[in-house]
């Protein structure tokens, strides 16, 4: 089942969007047949025929041919995007999480790993959001030499520590560093972990001095908030708020508001540590605790989806936070938004 729904777009992903393909492959017109083309503005395409040239789709003709490859009885769709993945964490030799900090042969192999198993997946682009070690594996995608979706990291994330994170002008500095070593995006930690309650790391002043540094540099913003930071975040006007549990309705129509996305996870991320739980126990961030807190979040992240996708207005986009464990699972979020958090499924 899960095959044959994915491989429609990853056979796309193979000719298509490659780049180990040669221009000459490239540039050839390639016609594909289907029933049924999710088109991605939320239309659904019956018995009809895509035409792409290079990296385009020129055309939707019924009538197009000759037909490359004929897909009667699968559906077509667009690859997918994955706006919060770690795509560089893993377990380690000793089968324990080992985040994004290793950096042997090993864990290079394994981030490769993580990669491949996110583009079969379905997933043509993820935003990383961080770790240095995406970079390499960024750039020899980027390259052609290893398949796997086009990754967007944010390399260094600013950790929000209270007054210990420095000055503005101090935060200013260190998003300026991010993008000198080559960051796509920003990201910004301005509330504890969930499950250490969630409280607020960063003050207003240090929250609006790192957005407003990003958008003077040209990158978007991506916040990890919970409760009160949710909203901070959307007054400094970063571009995008990660998790966002405990946001109030009011919250919720200030985004809407100010145009400040949302990303909410309705499901895989914890699922995924329960599953995982004695991968992950005892290592850094990890604790029985935590794993107590998490059981009781899960809740409060199904009613948040709940309350998001009512609210008008709200731009919510797909991330998933993948990390050790979730990688090539990440579409089961689409579920877990459907399921629990009582989304349409084509909107989802
Ligand atoms: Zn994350």
């Amino acid at each position: 089942m899960r095959i044959s729904i994915y491989s429609p777009g990853l056979l796309c992903l193979v000719l298509i969007c490659n780049p180990i393909y040669s221009q000459q492959q490239l540039d050839k017109r390639i016609i594909i047949r289907a029933d049924t083309i999710l088109d991605g503005k939320g239309n659904t395409l019956q018995n009809t025929r895509i035409v792409v040239e290079g990296d385009k789709i020129v055309a939707i003709d019924p009538k197009a041919g000759p037909i490359d490859y004929d897909l009667r009885g699968l559906t077509v769709l667009p690859g997918w995007i994955d706006a919060h993945a770690h795509i560089t964490w893993s377990f380690g030799k000793d089968g324990k999480n080992v985040g994004a900090g290793e950096t042997t042969p090993e864990a290079a192999y394994r981030s490769a790993a993580n990669a491949w198993a996110t583009l079969m997946a379905g997933f043509t682009t993820i935003q990383s959001v961080g770790s240095p070690t995406d970079l390499p594996l960024r750039d020899a995608i980027a390259r052609g030499a290893l398949a796997g979706p086009r990754v967007l990291t944010a390399v260094e994330p600013l950790t929000g520590r209270g007054e210990q994170t420095g000055t503005p002008e101090e935060i200013r500095a260190f998003i300026r560093k991010q993008k000198q070593a080559g960051a796509d995006v920003i990201k910004i930690f301005a509330s504890q972990s969930i499950r250490q309650g969630g409280a607020m790391t960063l003050s207003q002043e240090q929250l609006n001095a790192a957005c407003d540094e990003a958008k003077k540099q040209g990158l978007r913003t991506l916040v990890h908030a919970y409760k009160e930071a949710v909203r901070a975040a959307s007054m400094a006007g970063c571009t995008q708020v990660e998790h966002g549990t405990l946001a109030t309705d009011d919250d919720l129509k200030l985004l809407a508001k100010n145009g400040t996305y949302l990303d909410p996870q309705a499901g895989l991320v914890i699922e995924n540590y329960l599953l995982n739980k004695e991968r992950y126990l005892g290592t850094p961030g990890y604790t029985e605790e935590g794993f107590a807190a998490m059981i009781k979040i899960l809740p409060m992240n199904h009613d948040l989806v709940q309350r998001a996708s009512k609210t008008r207005g709200l731009k919510i986009v797909f991330g998933t936070d993948a990390v050790a464990g979730s990688h090539g699972r990440n579409a089961e979020e689409f579920i877990d938004r459907v399921r629990d958090g009582g989304v349409d499924p084509t909107v989802a």
